[in-house]
């Protein structure tokens, strides 16, 4: 049984104190113990990031200085990477596939922002008034508190601390309770590259005890938050009492529009992996079908027959295709909301329940609803689960408005062999994300966020270091001071 302790000022400090259990999906059993950090243990990483930002050799690191450290993180996890995946298999059921891409990858984050940053510098103004010149500055906030949920803890992670760490800040994290391991075993490799100690601190517990003491700390200058609307919510209250900007990174109940012109093999797999890949515990996952009327028989009878025969088993066998939900909780609230969509009148066409029965472990499978409409819960709430509603449009106008018919707005597919509709369609959908036939990529280089309940701020793009820093103007006079008082 592995015990992590909350890692602060370069080392994991000594904890005597509360536990909680790292619960292994794949079994129902206890495998490991986080420490429950209260508001003491917040106060004293957030003292130690501060100081590492206000002195030692993180305080006085240039720019490119910074960069060589980002650049030491991506050399250590290029190949290094292997040693962090079980940690989070163990925790969350990720298909080691899946983990193995996503790791194998985290080098490419820091990497890209050492490159970036080193673009960066002082940019001159232009001002009209004469006799003076002026500049713009970009100055790191300080300490940044980032908040991660448990579907993807380290390369959400990697979005928020690469970009952060190139503007200068020291970030103090709070993975998810659910999954904390991955991010501490991260923080014991990257203290191995010569970060100083302060610059990265990870405490773990609860989200309402330690993650909002966190955020509520007066030495707090910036929150990153990816996580539950809910969540979100709270934190940016709590951040809104001390002033301190945040960047939401919230959920979605993301729309796939098909036409029937579209190649349908070609769609059928960009649905499959925009709900079923990870079980649908992806913030992007398209959990809206909204299929053209004439092509929805053919489109969802394909659809089932694949996703009735994915095949289920441990996560860390690399033939599997289904692992478990991440957490028993998580497990109950997928399968209540499969009660609540029947008891609201669709008509559940796949149940994942029953393909599962039989699989010890937080396993449920795809699960597919037609006729589901706009005042259902399956419609309106998120499930970040495995399951799929299913509707109809008729014209292009429907389908736009069906799309939008939600409090969310995070992501959306569009799937046409006419690319005036894809551009036409994508232009009217109201998401951060759009992709036209293509579903779920990220790159350092385009941003991703949410509207409406999705969230605000971006992250990743070419503002990303430009989100964690604050912009001074410098005004240098050229000419002599006339006298006021003439
Ligand atoms: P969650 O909101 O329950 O928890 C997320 C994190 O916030 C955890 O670390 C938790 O401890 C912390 N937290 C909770 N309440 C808090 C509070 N009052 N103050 C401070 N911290 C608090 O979310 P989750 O269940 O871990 O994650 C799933 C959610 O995350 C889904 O809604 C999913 O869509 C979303 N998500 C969004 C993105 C994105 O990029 N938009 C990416 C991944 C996941």
């Amino acid at each position: 049984m592995q015990t992590y302790a909350p890692f602060i000022a370069g080392s994991f400090m000594p904890w005597t104190g509360e536990t909680l259990p790292g619960i292994d999906p794949t079994t129902g059993a206890e495998w490991s113990r986080i420490a429950r950090c209260d508001a003491s243990t917040a106060d004293r990483a957030i003292r130690d990031a501060d100081r590492a930002f206000h002195t030692g050799p993180w305080a006085i690191a240039s720019p490119e200085e910074r960069a060589d450290y980002l650049d030491r993180i991506a050399e250590t996890l290029e190949t290094r990477w292997p040693e962090l995946v079980e940690s989070e298999i163990r925790d969350n059921g990720k298909r080691i596939t899946e983990a193995r891409a996503q790791f194998a990858g985290l080098h490419g984050w820091f990497r890209h922002f050492a490159t970036e940053v080193r673009k960066l510098g002082p940019a001159p103004q232009a001002n009209s008034v004469p006799g003076v010149h002026s500049t713009s500055h970009l100055m790191p906030f300080g300490v940044v508190v980032a908040i991660t949920p448990w579907n993807s803890p380290l390369m959400i992670l990697a979005w928020k601390l690469a970009p952060a760490l190139a503007a200068g800040n020291t970030v103090v994290v709070k993975p998810s309770e659910l999954a904390s391991a991955s991010t501490l075993e991260f923080a014991r490799l990257v203290s191995q590259t010569g970060l100083p100690p302060g610059v990265l601190n990870v405490v773990t517990g609860l989200g309402h005890e330690v993650g909002e003491a966190l955020v509520r700390h007066p030495l707090t200058r910036k929150v990153s938050f990816t996580g539950s609307d809910a969540g979100g919510r709270k934190v940016a209250e709590a951040a809104s009492n001390g002033v301190i900007p945040a960047v939401l990174e919230l959920g979605g109940k993301s729309a796939q529009v098909v036409f029937a012109d579209c190649d349908i093999e070609n769609a059928v797999n960009g649905v499959m992996s925009g709900i079923f890949l990870s079980n649908g515990q992806t913030c992007v996952a398209g959990s809206r079908l909204i299929v053209e009327d004439s092509l929805k028989e053919t489109f969802v009878s394909r659809l089932i027959a694949r996703a009735r025969n994915l095949r289920f088993g441990d996560p860390m066998m690399p033939d599997t295709q289904l692992g478990p939900l991440a957490n028993e909780p998580h497990l109950r609230k997928v399968a209540a909301m499969i009660e609540h969509a029947k008891a609201d009148g669709a008509i559940c066409l796949l149940d994942g329940r029953e393909t599962a029965a039989g699989h010890s472990g937080f396993y449920l499978g795809p699960t597919v609803f037609d006729r589901v409409t706009p005042d259902m819960r399956l419609w309106r709430e998120e499930v970040f689960g495995p399951v799929l509603a299913v509707a109809t449009f008729r014209t292009e106008d429907e389908a736009v408005a069906q799309a939008n018919d939600s409090d969310y707005g995070l992501a959306a597919g569009v799937w046409t062999s006419d690319p005036d509709k894809g551009a036409r369609v994508a232009g009217a959908i109201d998401a951060g994300t759009v992709y036209i036939n293509h579903y779920r990529s990220v790159d350092p280089a385009s941003p991703i966020g949410g509207v409406k309940h999705s969230g605000y701020g971006r992250e990743l793009g070419p503002d990303a270091i430009k989100e964690f820093c604050q912009v001074k103007s410098v005004w240098t006079g050229t000419a002599p001071v006339p006298d006021p008082f003439p």
